[in-house]
């Protein structure tokens, strides 16, 4: 296990009360996030159980060198400090908020999570998605090429294709139903309109802490020092449109309309308790290339990733939303995030502090892990049934995904992401 501290003791409480035994911000995840309550400007806080602690009013209480990162209504400038500052902030934070001797001076500077408008964490420079999970690149090659569901490149090179920074939005943004081209495989040619096909990625965002200068790749065994945090993400796609623009480019149109992230950065130190192995290759596999290798023995993310649908027609009869997936995040990906780090940067490219990374959509090899519709409704031909009797092949006007992730480990302290959700409209 990676080297844990006293911020992770599972006997570190909180004067927050809500914070001891609250699902996913005990004082043991401490993440940052951008807020604005009534009448405040946007900035930068710490979600303690039910509450933030906005750390602009907190700044005579910090490091020199923390204040002048935390005094942004953006996490950029934190985010390139790198992990020595970053944990150091964390030590301090966790002081703050464990230590009855501070809770006179902190306590009037919380306000309710339930009182404030989340934003974006940063100034997305890129964003870029992979395409690690490997059921999910089976499931989706078998309806693109059933003679060859996974190409023959999948296994040596992390596939990925960058993204839309631009419409990268905070959790809650509605999702607007997207027009374009979509062309039955019988038709002679395309027509224009609403998608038919809207649906949902359950994945994991990076976000990258220090970057790496243009022309130096970042070597695996240094790519966690990049690596700042995580969060949720849901690359909304439109499969229709994709089906027909796909060749030879990639993802275009059918990706670029939105996507939503949940909006806490949940670091790498907070997650250190639940590193896993990552998933085992196959004798038949081949060995990774040398840059590729990673010496990690727990380089895997030990959480739980789960999405939810709730219909119009669900919340009108007060039915709970409905699980569409739950499953290993560990047992999706075929790549570390070491290894998607060392890829990414091995050609010279440079991240930049606050760069996205998705993962791809995670789905696990059974049943219950299936990241997205087009793979629980086998691409429309077995739409799933609802609580509420209703059918879905894909997403309809009024249905909102939740997206949450997880982390459990024995003797931690479980912690959460918090959710990603998002609304189709019409
Ligand atoms: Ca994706």
């Amino acid at each position: 296990m990676s080297e844990l501290d006293h911020t992770h003791d599972p006997a570190l409480t909180s004067w927050v009360h809500s914070a001891n035994g609250h699902r996913d911000f005990p004082i043991q995840n401490l993440p940052l996030g951008v807020f604005s309550a009534e009448g405040t400007e946007r900035r930068i806080g710490v979600a303690i159980g039910d509450f933030i602690l906005d750390l602009t009013q907190a700044t005579d209480l910090l490091d020199e060198e923390h204040r002048e990162d935390l005094g942004h209504p953006l996490l950029n400038a934190w985010l390139a400090r790198g992990p020595g500052a970053q944990r150091a902030l964390r030590h301090r934070l966790s002081e703050l908020l464990s230590d009855t001797r501070y809770r006179d001076d902190v306590e009037p500077m919380l306000i309710g999570q339930s009182e404030a408008t989340m934003h974006l964490p940063c100034l997305i420079g890129d964003y870029t998605d992979f395409y690690v999970g490997i059921h999910h690149a089976t499931n989706v090659g078998k309806q693109f090429r059933p003679d060859q569901p996974l190409l023959p490149n999948y296994k040596y090179v992390p596939i990925g294709y960058h993204g839309r920074a631009s419409s990268v939005r905070v959790s809650g943004e509605p999702v607007m139903r997207p027009s374009g081209q979509r062309k039955a495989p019988d038709a002679d040619a395309p027509v224009f309109g609403p998608s038919r096909r809207l649906d949902y990625e359950l994945e994991l965002g990076i976000w990258i802490g220090a970057g790496n200068r243009l022309g130096s790749p970042i070597p695996i065994g240094e790519a966690a020092d990049h690596i700042a945090g995580y969060c949720l993400l849901n690359d909304w796609s439109t499969r229709d449109v994709q089906a027909w623009e796909y060749q030879p480019l990639g993802p275009f149109l059918a990706k670029n309309f939105l996507t939503s992230i949940s909006p806490w950065v949940v670091t790498g130190e907070a997650l250190k308790p639940f590193r896993v192995a990552a998933m085992p290759r196959s004798a038949s596999d081949p060995e990774p290339l040398d840059y590729l290798r990673d010496q990690d023995a727990e380089p895997g993310l030990g959480l739980t990733v789960e999405a939810l649908i709730s219909t119009e027609a669900m919340r009108a009869g007060g039915l709970a939303p409905h699980r569409l997936s739950h499953g290993e995040a560990a047992a999706a990906m075929y790549w570390t995030v070491n290894q998607i780090i060392a890829h990414h940067t091995v050609n010279g490219c440079n991240l930049q502090p606050g760069d996205l990374i998705g993962t791809g959509t995670l789905s696990t090899a059974d049943g219950e892990g299936l990241g997205s519709l087009l793979e629980i409704s086998k691409g429309g031909k077995q739409p799933l049934t609802l609580p509420s009797g209703e059918t879905r092949s894909f997403l309809e006007d009024g249905d909102e995904v939740i997206l949450t992730a997880r982390a459990e480990a024995a003797g931690a302290v479980s912690i959460g992401f918090g959710e990603c959700r998002g609304l189709v409209v019409a």
